[in-house]
């Protein structure tokens, strides 16, 4: 094995948790970062030169190869895993900005509860009516910690919105149920398409409390604190599954990369499948890696981060036999507990009478309704101790994917000539409305590794042990109900989901939210990471990213992964010669 020049600090993955940390560190100290990416470099010019539905989206062109590397999936520890050989539950990324380049840009904070939902449910409820086998646990930073660090990652990335709640002063418009904000949104919401907003009105009508997504999709001309400019969005609708062609969304190409680009302490090496993180003595001693010419390579470095997505900063953990794998018959070990997903999977439809432009939008169009998110509106005696949200976007419908909407009955079979006249007929005239609830983390949804089926490199693959519990599929009732409540207020015909009680299904696209397996928290017995995303047992260990959540909010996980980053590239900067806060080196 070839051994490497030694660098300060080495970052696996090279997506919105790894290149911020390194802007961090390279910005505000005088070490030096090495980014070793698996995946290929992107420049944010390739995305013009074409965005064809079939190839991005269908074809999923920008995410991680599934005949290199994929994940098994059981439903219980009963049941034999098997090899997810076509993706659909989520998507992981690859490449130079990894999944932050083809993402939609929806940018929640997460509600103060949230923080402290174990302590909170323990107050709110006692042992009484929780479901069985919860594991939630409490972050260790509350909100309010948190709360400089979303500002900060709202900045760089440019949110467009309207503030719910100004410090402490309620916001009509925004989302009156969030935590405390500092600052109004750095620019105000894109302009509503017309289904979201017919949306909006009935809500009101029925006492909530609609408000626009945040939207890292720049609703005019904007330049981040780092001086970098975009440009406003033009409603294409070609946003998750595609980088954008003017540069409008946030992505790390157009935001990170044209600073660190021209750092002279950052380097970025593409092609880098690493294995392993190499431990001696109890600290990391570097990575073990396998180049793009299929050369194995040591890279020596004083400190390692892992910003390598759930699926990967946990089967590397447990590949480099760092910290101790969780045992869901004795409760013991952290490594891979908690493993969540996000509620998702409820979509009431409403037949318009005229054509919407649905096919205008943009990743994170639309309008939201949070009253029944958290525990709001609840007083204990529903069958549920959290809900969701329960919106309707206009993200931008696309030739293929939303083709054939209709309402059921109108077509007699799914395929031919009447299938096809039904289908122009409808085409444009389909709203959908969605729901995201939070998912609690349980003792029985775990990872670890297979002991079967093995990557391109010969390591095991990681292994998700997932279902739903009663809370989720309950979770879905509540929504499917609140949605049939707004859309009859639309006054148009509507067709209500029915959630079934079937099983995860790993098969089907929910979301590419995943998050556990490294949590973090106050204590080596419960967590993997400390606050500032340290491993307990490696201090020379970072990990970072959606794998530290103990539990799913219900809203997108990137905003709140980025605070946690820029929360402890604070306290390390400030341990490594550097200064706290924003202050950065000439
Ligand atoms: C279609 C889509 C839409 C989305 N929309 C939203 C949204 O609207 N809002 C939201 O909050 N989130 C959204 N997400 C999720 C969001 O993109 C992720 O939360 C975010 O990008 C995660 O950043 P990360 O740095 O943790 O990981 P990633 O972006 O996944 O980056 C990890 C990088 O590590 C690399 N890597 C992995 N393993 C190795 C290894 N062994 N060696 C070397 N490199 C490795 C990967 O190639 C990848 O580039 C979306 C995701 C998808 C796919
Ligand atoms: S909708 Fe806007 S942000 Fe999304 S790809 Fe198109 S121009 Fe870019």
């Amino acid at each position: 094995m070839k051994t490497l020049r030694p660098v300060n600090v080495v970052m696996v993955g090279g997506g919105w948790t790894g290149l911020a940390m390194a802007k961090e560190i390279t910005h505000r100290t005088s070490l030096n970062v090495l980014v070793l990416e698996r995946g290929l470099p992107r420049k944010a010019s390739e995305y013009m030169e074409g965005m064809d539905e079939l190839d991005y989206s269908i074809r999923l062109k920008m995410m991680q190869n599934i005949a290199d590397e994929t994940l098994t999936h059981r439903h219980s520890m009963k049941d034999p895993a098997m090899p997810v050989r076509q993706y659909g539950s989520f998507l992981p990324g690859s490449g130079v900005g990894g999944a932050g380049e083809h993402w939609n840009g929806m940018s929640f904070r997460f509600l103060e509860s949230q923080f402290v939902l174990k302590t909170h449910l323990k107050e709110k409820y006692g042992s009484r009516k929780l479901p069985e086998d919860l594991a939630v646990e409490d972050w260790g930073v509350r909100y309010s910690d948190l709360e400089p660090y979303y500002w900060k990652a709202e900045q760089m990335l440019g949110i467009s919105g309207k503030a719910g709640n100004l410090r402490g002063v309620k916001q009509p418009g925004g989302n009156i149920f969030e935590g405390p904000r500092s600052h109004e949104y750095p620019l105000p919401p894109l302009k509503m398409a017309y289904a979201p907003s017919l949306f909006r009105d009935a809500a009101e009508k029925l006492g909530y409390h609609p408000f626009p997504y945040p939207a890292a999709n720049a609703s005019e001309a904007y330049k981040n604190p780092d001086g970098v400019s975009r440009a406003g969005c033009a409603y294409c609708g070609y946003c998750d599954r595609f980088g954008c062609m003017i540069g409008a969304k946030a992505q790390p190409s157009n935001t990170l990369m044209p600073i660190l680009s021209r750092t002279k302490s950052f380097a970025i090496r593409t092609g880098c499948w690493i294995r392993k993180v190499v431990t001696k003595g109890g600290r990391a001693t570097g990575v073990q890696y396998v180049d793009a010419k299929g050369d194995e390579v040591f890279q020596p470095a004083d400190v390692v981060f892992l910003g390598a997505f759930t699926l990967n900063n946990v089967k590397l953990l447990l590949l480099s036999g760092i910290g101790t794998p969780y045992d869901p018959a004795t409760g013991k070990g952290t490594l891979g507990r908690n493993l969540t997903h996000q509620v998702f999977g409820v979509a009431t439809q409403v037949y318009f009478d005229k054509p919407m432009n649905l096919f205008m939008g943009a990743g994170s169009l639309g309008v939201m309704v949070s009253d029944f998110d958290g525990d709001h509106g609840f007083d204990g005696s529903e069958p549920i101790v959290r809900g969701g949200t329960v919106w309707m976007t206009a993200t931008g419908n696309r030739p293929i994917a939303t083709f054939g909407m209709m309402p059921t009955g109108v077509a007699s079979s799914n395929w031919g000539s009447g299938w096809k006249a039904a289908a122009l007929a409808w085409r444009d005239r389909v709203g959908a409305m969605g729901c995201a609830g939070e998912h609690m983390a349980y003792r029985t949804n775990y990872m670890d590794l297979d002991p079967i089926y093995k990557d391109k490199m010969g390591d095991p693959l990681i292994r998700f042990t997932l279902d739903w519990t009663e809370h989720e599929h309950q979770q879905r009732l509540h929504a499917a109900q609140i949605q049939g409540k707004i859309a009859k207020a639309m006054g148009f015909p509507y067709q209500e989901a029915k959630p079934t009680k079937a099983k995860y299904n790993v098969t089907q696209y929910q979301t590419t939210h995943v998050q556990g397996g490294t949590i973090m928290g106050t204590s080596p017995d419960r967590s993997v990471v400390d606050t500032n995303l340290r491993h307990w047992d490696v201090k020379n260990l970072y990990v970072m990213g959606a794998s530290t959540f103990p539990q799913n909010a219900s809203g997108n996980p990137t905003l709140t992964a980025l605070a946690t980053v820029y929360k402890a590239a604070d306290t390390f900067v400030a341990a490594h010669g550097g200064s706290r806060g924003q202050k950065e080196k000439a």
